[in-house]
């Protein structure tokens, strides 16, 4: 299949194959793909133990700036997911490559944020500073729940003298056990308008950390696996990466529909457990529709129709690919219905 025609592919694509004999890495996104919090998501553990198994190289990929890949792979593998150092790629290691490409070797970097931007910064040769009274050449800044008020005045400080500026991400929030708290895309907004300077980003849906996870896998057909759409599947098609969308974490099938062409996988389902299967192909109907399975779908006027039975993923196939089909606009679909009917 030529890129070309790739592009005209109906989505959801179908793949004859299990997806882990077509790709031979996934980009792993944590939260709501892995685990939330402290638990496990449901077949996650078990269906990545079996496509290491098949040969799939694995890279657990965050925008989460404040914790080091050790960290990381520790806390994967208390949680049932044996991972390595060497498997995570963080945006705080994504945002110290960036600035190593704008510095000369060994600059001090003043860091607006914690420990995991400044290891990610050593690494990368570079000498992490709290002070613009150290002379930076760089300002680098990435959550951190120690975060505060001077932390964020002296990186102002440090825009508004011209010095570069690169964000970890730009997520304005940060998921918690109590609730969403600020992410660094707030901290950072925080900065800007004291500065009104605008940062280089390095995380998700910027290429930056994205390219980071290929490197570190030497992945020749990587494979994005991610549960949010403006994050992990809108960076995987600036990337031009194929994508599985997995239904565990914070999309919900009616943002799904709605969702326009920069934001759509290539492929869904309900869990991790996609990943080791073959994926059925969403056909056109003789009236005009699209069939998935037992299901048919299609649009009458602005209104989504779904019938039919078995494997609601395959019904939401059906709809995705009656939503998304040409000439799309921005105008809202009217998709209850057709949710309902699937049992959503
Ligand atoms: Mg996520």
């Amino acid at each position: 299949v030529t890129a070309a025609s790739a592009s005209k592919a109906v989505l959801p694509r179908g793949c004859a194959a299990p997806l882990t004999e077509v790709y031979d890495a996934a980009l792993l996104d944590l939260d709501g793909v892995i685990y939330k919090g402290h638990e496990l998501v449901a077949h996650a553990a078990d269906a990545l133990a079996e496509a290491r198994r098949r040969g799939m190289r694995l890279a657990f990929v965050t925008n989460n700036a404040s914790r080091p890949p050790q960290v990381v792979a520790d806390h994967l593998t208390e949680l049932g997911v044996p991972a390595s150092r060497g498997e995570v790629a963080t945006s705080a290691q994504a945002a110290a490559r960036l600035v190593a490409e704008l510095v000369p070797p060994g600059s001090a970097v003043l860091v607006v944020g914690g420990l995991g931007l400044e290891q990610a910064l050593q690494e990368r040769g570079l000498r992490p500073v709290w002070s613009l009274e150290e002379n930076p050449a760089a300002v680098v800044q990435g959550f951190h729940p120690t975060v505060g008020w001077e932390q964020l005045a002296e990186g102002a400080y440090a825009v508004q003298r011209g010095l570069p500026w690169v964000a970890s991400n730009l997520d304005l929030t940060f998921p918690t056990e109590r609730g969403m708290a600020p992410g660094n895309g707030t901290l950072v907004a925080a900065v800007q308008a004291a500065s009104s300077g605008a940062p280089l980003v390095a995380g998700k849906p910027e290429l930056p950390l994205h390219q980071e996870a290929i490197a570190r896998t030497d992945a020749r057909r990587p494979l994005v696996v991610g549960d949010r759409l403006d994050t992990d599947i809108e960076g995987a098609v600036k990337a031009r990466t194929d994508s599985l969308l997995v239904l565990t974490g914070v999309t919900r099938p009616g943002t799904l529909l709605a969702a326009g062409p920069p934001l759509r996988p290539t492929y869904l389902a309900a869990d991790m457990r996609g990943l080791l299967t073959a994926h059925p192909f969403v056909t056109r109907t003789a009236s005009g529709g699209w069939a998935c399975g037992g299901w048919t779908a299609g649009l009458r006027g602005r209104q989504l129709s779904v019938t039919g039975d078995g494997d609601p993923y395959d019904g939401l196939r059906a709809a995705c690919a009656a939503c998304w089909e040409p000439p799309w606009d921005e105008q809202p679909l009217d998709t209850a219905a057709g949710v309902h009917a699937l049992g959503w």
